[in-house]
Formats: structure tokens, sequence, C-alpha cells
């Protein structure tokens, strides 16, 4: 099928950015305020860039007092084809008037959710299942396959991984500040060291790497006083999204592929974030030719936000008894309308390959930035997956978490919406709508940079 031409301005507001009065204006204030004083101390993304939403269109999100952003965070990842996506919305509408609940009895929804999901997958992962409805559950699920399947209880995760706020999938999870007041969570979780070459864990640079990393867990695997008993699985984001949109080298999930199948222990991928489309691939683990045995589903997956997750695996490892793992909401007739709907519009309208084209333009304008700047540590990502990790020097690469939020605030009260992520919380992070114009996404990097230079010309913010 040829892909459908697409006008991709006319998917987001016209004139964005467009401030009008400095975040949070006084409509947007009066939400924050009555929100301040309901609900929980642990709110974040309203406290780091605080405004109250009326609107969004596309790769644009308009607050209450009218300014108008260019979103360069996408709901953590999950707008993959932008706010109100007219033909996905078109498919929630007709979806709402038809059935909307109806637990894991099949409905035409659902099969057309699993049909597009049978075309994007891998023909090896040929099972699924709907559990509940965030990425948490969906690892959640993907460890209890593991453990099931094996009969064993460890797993292995990857320092910098992010996998979820639920007991299993936060002791997967590495961040201190999530867990800390809070352990144990699960027992038996053990951590290897990522492919995360600009802090290699063995000091290693890219011209004299061995892949130490995945040597390190083999040598997890094999030696028997390592203190890791064999473990269910090993899960792995091919690509790092809160861990600091880390990219490592290409031989690292193959590598680690390898050593799962010589231990027999086997290999999960959580695609939540990197999956979808988000990478320029269906998939991340695609990049590599990697085919895990499980992988884990959810942000993107809902079309517009509707929550749901999946994980897919192979058919030997589809061995659950009838109701062995159960739950009310196993998918979600609008998400499944909606889902299907974004995912067709992905592989029918070559987004994939404009993801992988755009991500390498923004990649090149944040690199050149990175060569300018004294205080980006190294600009990476790949597709429209990109972050800019902040140091206070270059050559002792100490992390700078105060300027990356500063860059948080300032790109959004010159009207662009990025996160911060990292080990240190000093990567400012950059998940647009894939469907973002060329236009606006080189216009967000150009106040990003000038939000870079009033750094340097103003490092203490006074
Ligand atoms: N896995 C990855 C890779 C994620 O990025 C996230 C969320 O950011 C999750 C799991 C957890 O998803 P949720 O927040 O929907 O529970």
């Amino acid at each position: 099928m040829s892909p459908i031409t697409i006008n991709f301005d006319d998917l987001s507001l016209p004139g964005a950015p467009k401030i009008r009065i400095t975040p949070p204006g006084p409509k947007s204030k009066e939400l924050l305020a009555y929100q301040a004083a309901h609900e929980s101390s642990a709110i974040s993304y309203a406290k780091g860039m605080p405004m109250a939403v009326r609107r969004a269109k596309g790769a644009t999100v308009e607050d209450m007092d009218g300014n108008v952003y260019i979103d360069c965070f996408g709901g953590a990842g999950v707008m993959a084809v932008g706010h109100a996506h007219p033909d996905v919305l078109k498919a929630a509408h007709e979806q709402i008037d038809q059935v909307t609940h109806a637990l894991d009895i099949p409905t035409p929804a659902r099969k057309e959710m699993e049909e597009i999901l049978v075309r994007a997958l891998p023909k090896e992962l040929t099972r699924m299942f709907f559990g509940g409805p965030t990425g948490s559950d969906a690892v959640e699920q993907a460890m209890k396959l593991a453990k099931y399947n094996t009969g064993r209880i460890p797993f292995i995760a990857f320092e910098g991984g992010y996998h979820g706020m639920t007991a299993g999938a936060l002791a997967l999870t590495t961040a201190a500040s999530h867990k800390e007041g809070l352990l144990p969570l699960v027992p038996e979780v053990h951590y290897a060291p990522y492919g995360y070459c600009y802090r290699c864990a063995f000091g290693r640079r890219p011209e004299d790497c061995s892949m130490e990393c995945t040597q390190y867990l083999d040598r997890m695997l094999a030696d028997p006083h390592s203190g890791v008993t064999k473990p269910a699985a090993v899960i792995v984001e091919p690509i790092q999204g809160e861990g600091g949109s880390i990219v490592p080298p290409e031989r690292f999930l193959p590598n680690v592929r390898e050593i799962c199948d010589r231990h027999e222990v086997l290999l999960i991928c959580d695609e939540i974030q990197c999956g979808l489309g988000r990478t320029g691939k269906m998939f991340a683990f695609e990049h590599t030719g990697t085919v895990p045995d499980v992988v884990t589903l959810s942000k993107a997956l809902g079309g517009l936000g509707f929550p749901i997750s999946a994980i897919a695996y192979r058919e030997s490892l589809d061995t659950w008894p009838t109701a062995k793992t159960i739950g009310t909401f196993r998918g979600n007739m609008i998400a499944y309308a909606a889902g299907a709907g974004a995912l067709r519009f992905m592989l029918d309208s070559g987004l994939l390959e404009r993801t992988e084209q755009l991500g390498r333009r923004a990649l090149e304008l944040l690199k050149g930035l990175e060569k300018d700047s004294g205080i980006i540590g190294e600009a990476r990502g790949k597709g429209l997956m990109l972050g800019v990790e902040f140091v206070s020097e270059k050559e002792t690469k100490k992390p700078a978490p105060v300027l990356a939020k500063r860059m948080r605030t300032l790109c959004h009260q010159r009207g662009v919406m990025i996160e911060v992520g990292g080990h240190y919380g000093n990567v400012a992070r950059f998940l647009p709508p894939l469907v973002i114009s060329e236009a606006l996404l080189c216009k967000a990097i150009e106040i990003f940079s000038d939000s870079v230079r009033e750094i340097e010309n103003n490092p203490s913010g006074e």
C-alpha cells in the first residue's frame, strides 16, 4: 500500500508556540490551587510544568489562559499519533456507542486490535494477554508468566531501568527515590549495568569497549558464587526511557539475547515507552534484529491515551490454565478501537520511516548544540526518543540536575513542554507525538537552544 499523504501542520493547533501570559496564568492558577488543596502531595508533572490544560491537538497543548505549547513530552510518550487525531477520535466515538466493557469476551473492537498486533508483532510472538490497564500491570503479568513457566523466582533487571510503580515492577526499577522507605518489595531481583556508554560502569570509551556490561551479565549467570541463582527472566528496555533516553551499543541487545539463550533464561523486552513506533521501528528490539520471549506494551497502545496494556509472548509459554490470571479490566473497548486505529495509521502512513528521519534531523541539531555548549555532556536518542544530558563541566561529567530542571521551566515559559529524567535527574527528555511537523520540532529545538544559551550566560539564574 502506498503511504497516505498527510499534512502534518493541520494536525496541530495553529500558531504554536503562543505565550500570552507567563505560565501559570490566573485560570491555570485557580485549578492548580484547587488540585493542591485536595489531591495528594505526590502530584509531580503539575509542579514541574505548572499549568492547567484546556485542550490539545496533534503536537500542541493549550492551557486555560490561552497559551499554546509545542508538546515535546506527549503525555510521557503516550500520544504517538498526537492528541485528538481525527481518525482515531472517530473510531473511539463510534465504539462508545457500541459497547464499552466486556471483560475478556470477544468483540469486533478486540479482534481489530488483535489483528493489527498480529500484523505488527514478530511472527514468533503468537500469543497476547490483556491484563490491567497500566504499563506496570503488563510488567507484573510478564513477571508472573516467567515465574509460572520456569518455576523460578529471581529476575535480573538493568541499572537505570524503569518498569513501573506496583510492587513487582518497582522492584525491577532502580531509581532509589521511588523505592526509599518501601523496601523490601519482592525478593531476589538483581541489577546488571546497562550499555550506558557516556557513563560506562567499567570506565571504557567506545574505542576500547569489549562489551564489559554484557560480559558482566554473563558472569552473573555463569559464576556459581555471583550471588544470583538462576533467574526466571532478564528484563530490559531495548532503549532506556526514564533512565535518560539511553541507546545502548548495537551489540548490547543481541548479546543479552545470546546470554539468555545460553543460560536458558527468558528475555522480556519492556517496550512500554520505546515501542509502538517511538524510535522509528514498531519495536525498538527490531533495530538489532532481536526477538524477545515476552514483550510488554502500554502507553501508545490506547491510541489517544485510553488506558490499556498487553504482553505478547511465544507459543511455548502459553501454559496458563483458565483463570490463572484474572482482573476486572482485561482490555478496554475504547482503547482497542482507538489503539487499532492508531496502529493502522502508523503502519499505513509511512509514519515509522518519517519518525526515523525526523529523529535523525532533530538529533543532528541537538548534537550541534552539544558541541557548542559547555553544559551539555551528551545529546542522544533514536527516532523521537531524545535526551540531552546536562553537566556542570564536560571534563568531569558532574551531573547538573538543577540545570535540567531550569531548562524545563525556561522551555515551558517559552511554550515548549519537555521533561526531566536520567540517573541523576539531569537529562532533558523529548518524546513528542510522532506526528509533530518538522517546523514545530525545529522551533522547539530552537527555543531549547536559546534556553541553553541563557543558562550559560547566567549560570546562577539570578
Ligand atoms: N515500563 C516502562 C519502560 C515505562 O517507561 C513505564 C512508564 O513510564 C512503565 C513501564 C510503567 O507504565 P505505567 O506508568 O503505565 O504503569
